[in-house]
């Protein structure tokens, strides 16, 4: 019983709790900023692990499947991505990013957590590796692709200023009642 409470004590009190974060849209100047990069020093620093955190939830609370740090108006290259069982929560500091040329390109449907009202079908390459640190610091190089490698594409173009009004091909607007699409959001 003592060993229980001492548990649920260790638990409960040095956990700050994650803020869900305002996410800034379109017409913002810092979606269109390159970002810079984190430095090493950072990953020390429980403000930056804190903000990892926040963006976590924010991303879950609202439904997306990947945020960009500048997307919370923090410009640096740091973003988060998770979709149920076929995207396992990655946590992206610094990433190098090199597409995979012959594995070749398809079509995307994407919505944007800072674009409410549009989803944009867009061309991603169905292949992609990248190299980043994990939220520790830890180096880690992987190959994405599937839904993993066009999440990480989206958030990596965030890094760089880049939105999909940028890459569109064509328009669609499908919304549903929150006022975003039901294309992923991210
Ligand atoms: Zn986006």
């Amino acid at each position: 019983m003592k060993t229980m409470l001492l548990i649920c004590l260790l638990f409960s009190f040095p956990v700050a709790a994650a803020d869900q974060l305002e996410i800034i849209k379109i017409g913002h100047p810092t979606l269109r900023a390159e970002a810079r990069e984190v430095p090493l020093a950072s990953f020390e620093d429980p403000k930056f692990q804190k903000l990892i955190d926040d963006m976590i939830l924010t991303m879950d609370r609202a439904r997306g499947v990947g945020l960009a740090a500048p997307q919370v108006n923090q410009s640096i290259r740091l973003f988060v991505m998770k979709s149920g069982a076929r995207v396992p929560l990655t946590i992206v500091v610094n990433p190098r990013v090199e597409y995979v040329n012959e594995a070749g390109q398809s079509w995307s449907t994407e919505g944007c957590l800072s674009i409410p009202g549009s989803s944009l079908r867009v061309k991603r390459y169905r292949k992609i590796r990248m190299s980043y640190f994990d939220r520790s610091g830890q180096f880690v190089t992987g190959e994405f692709s599937g839904f993993g490698a066009i999440i990480a594409q989206h958030e990596y173009d965030h890094l760089n200023g880049v939105l999909i009004t940028d890459l569109v091909e064509q328009l669609r607007a499908v919304m549903n009642t929150s006022g975003y699409t039901d294309a992923p959001l991210m």
